[in-house]
């Protein structure tokens, strides 16, 4: 190394810049957000914004996106904006940022033109740490004028995926945020997504002129997931199962894929005594409203919804997601699964599927006025959801698979790995119900069909004279109910097609013919019931041991969000109040040191949680 008469404490160099970042930005994870430790990626892209560099960051639900941007924003000069798609979370994201001391606002339709010019005045003032708002908003002329005249510290574009036209929440605001890259050269821009595949990644990437960006893609793997499909029995009375067995008290979420079947269930289950709610885009939109915010503040609360209830909702406690239909894309399935558990402790995604839906989703593919070609890939992406439902082997390792990761092992925590499916040589069966089909004339739904099979003879089959044909009551080795099975799978592997235009007759397709010539065997799952599990308690409060001190700091939590009126999880996360419970701290310092304690946390909240752990020992101490 050559001598030069620079010397660091003339001129700073590079390295000596990095370094000085490095610990300004551990200080803020420590002190605002209470954290001890950078997970993964994050050091990595909280340095790469901070020295002014774009990202491109791809991380699963729950893997702490939000700090990758926030700290960076708060350790530059200037105000980071953050773009995101959904304007009814902002008010509980900016909620939880000021409960850690953090300058956060939001500009959005909601507010009056009152309200949006104190807080465009806190911008230009530069007073303002972290600024959310709504693409459409961002976009328009008056909002690029007011941005220009700022400082501002990076552009978080959240929910990146929305850039995608193959992707399931396409937005076209998103496409025009290109326009930041020119009008905004100097400011860094990160694009973050939960959504990994190529295709939506390429799309993000060239729309948001990320091409020179380092990416940073984390494992997709959501280890404390449990997945399981299920087909046997009816959807409700297997939910119902599934929520008495493993979720008796907790928040969970129960996608169903009509607003009907919607409010059916919530009322159902209320009228069981669970604490449900409905929300679909039908609904008024106060109704709404207030049904998300119940389930955010209340405590096992179960929301029954369509798909349009969910995007950016993060609620870490959420134990479990249900489907009671299929839905439409492997993406879709991951994307609303992953809302369950972002705390990290054990959280069940459930599905419970039937032949019904498959037709049904078809149908809704045909009828959605979308081009051919779009019309082929949602095709493909329901095919390939289809497979996985009707997968035999790990469900984690098929879908990590699909999202590009190679190589994992068998999970051991989905229902295949845990109760292996029986399968059986379902050819003849196959064979059996294709030439039925046949026979019939291709004219026939399912019922009927197995009607025929079964020899259960009725008016209108015996009108037809199909209680005459080959098939008529050669399938009494198998009930209605396998039977039903058989359909379901052929329909899944594509061996039957069901016309949506013709009522949804089943007809028969190219695949079928190699299998009634009997060049090829058709392996099936058999259905069985899956098998109870014990009941667990709460996955939080099974890590404590002290019960009733756990229940003590709950309270406290409670009474002190609702004094805010936040949501419990904005005073603190379950996981910092189970750490409290375990290590009891008497202290503010000691408190200090609980995981997601930060500085303006413990002024604000330190004492009353001190008071409540000091009065649970003393009365241990002396009954
Ligand atoms: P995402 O947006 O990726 O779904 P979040 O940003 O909401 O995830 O983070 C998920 C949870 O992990 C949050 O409760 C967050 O506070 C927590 N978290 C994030 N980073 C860390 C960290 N370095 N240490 C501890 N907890 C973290
Ligand atoms: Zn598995």
């Amino acid at each position: 190394m050559t001598d030069t008469t620079l010397t660091p404490t003339t001129v700073s160099s590079p390295d000596s810049a990095k370094a000085r970042h490095r610990a300004e930005a551990l200080d803020v994870l420590n002190h605002t957000f209470g954290y001890e430790a950078f997970r993964a990626d994050q050091a990595a892209i909280v340095e790469t914004l901070i020295d002014g560099n774009n990202a491109l960051v791809l991380m699963p639900t729950g893997g702490g996106k939000s700090l990758c941007y926030q700290i960076p924003a708060l350790v530059r000069q200037g105000t980071g904006v953050v773009v995101s798609p959904l304007i009814a979370l902002m008010q509980d994201q900016v909620d939880a940022l000021r409960q850690q001391g953090v300058n956060a606002a939001f500009l959005n339709s909601t507010l009056s033109s009152e309200e949006s010019r104190t807080i465009e005045n806190s911008l230009l003032s530069g007073e303002l740490d972290i600024l959310y708002v709504a693409p459409e908003r961002l976009l328009s002329d008056y909002t690029l004028g007011l941005l220009q005249r700022a400082r501002l510290s990076l552009f978080a574009i959240d929910e990146a995926h929305c850039v995608s036209q193959w992707g399931h929440d396409f937005r076209p605001e998103y496409q025009s945020l290109s326009l930041l890259a020119e009008e905004f050269p100097q400011v860094p821009r990160v694009a973050l997504t939960a959504t990994a595949d190529q295709r939506t990644r390429d799309e993000i990437i060239h729309n948001l002129r990320l091409e020179d960006a380092p990416h940073f893609i984390a494992g997709f793997d959501r280890p404390n997931i449990r997945y399981t499909i299920s087909e046997s029995k009816q959807g409700r009375d297997a939910l119902w199962d599934f929520l008495e067995t493993e979720h008796p008290a907790d928040a969970g979420i129960v996608y169903c894929l009509s607003r009907k079947k919607v409010e059916e269930t919530a009322k159902w289950l209320a009228g069981k005594g669970r604490h449900a709610l409905a929300y679909h885009a039908g609904m008024d939109s106060s109704i709404r409203q207030i049904h998300q915010q119940q389930f955010l503040r209340q405590e096992g609360v179960i929301m029954v919804a369509t798909v349009a209830f969910g995007m950016g909702i993060d609620k870490p406690d959420v134990r479990f997601v249900a489907h009671l239909n299929l839905p439409r894309s492997v993406e879709s399935y991951y994307q609303e699964t992953g809302r369950a558990g972002r705390d990290g402790y054990a959280a069940n995604a459930w599905m419970h599927y039937g032949l019904q839906d498959v037709i049904q989703l078809s149908q809704m593919l045909q009828q959605s006025g979308a081009e051919d070609l779009q019309k082929r890939v949602e095709q493909q992406k329901l095919q390939a959801m289809l497979g996985l439902a009707e997968l035999c082997t790990c469900r984690r390792v098929a879908l990590l698979e699909y999202f590009g990761e190679q190589g994992h092992a068998a999970c051991g925590n989905c229902d295949n790995c845990l109760d292996p499916p029986v399968t059986w040589d379902g050819t003849v069966a196959a064979q059996k119900a294709l030439s039925c089909v046949y026979r019939t004339g291709q004219r026939f739904g399912v019922g009927y069909l197995i009607d025929v099979l079964l020899g259960n003879s009725n008016d209108r089959l015996v009108k037809m004279g199909h209680h005459k044909v080959s098939t008529f009551g050669i399938g009494t080795e198998l009930g209605n109910a396998e039977w039903r099975s058989v359909f379901r799978q052929l329909l899944a592997m594509g061996y039957l097609y069901a016309d949506p235009d013709q009522y949804n007759t089943l007809q028969l397709t190219e695949m079928s013919r190699p299998i009634l010539r009997g060049e090829q065997q058709v392996e099936m799952r058999r259905p069985v019931a899956t098998k109870r599990r014990s009941t667990k308690k709460s996955a939080a409060a099974a890590d404590v041991s002290d019960t009733v001190l756990w229940e003590a700091l709950r309270a406290c939590r409670s009474m002190l969000a609702s004094d805010a009126g936040v949501p419990p999880y904005v005073v603190f996360h379950d996981r910092t109040l189970v750490e409290m419970a375990e290590r009891q701290p008497q202290t503010l310092e000691e408190l200090s040191t609980v995981g997601g304690v930060g500085d303006t946390k413990l002024s604000r909240y330190g004492e009353e949680f001190l008071t409540v752990i000091r009065e649970h020992l003393a009365h241990r101490t002396h009954p």
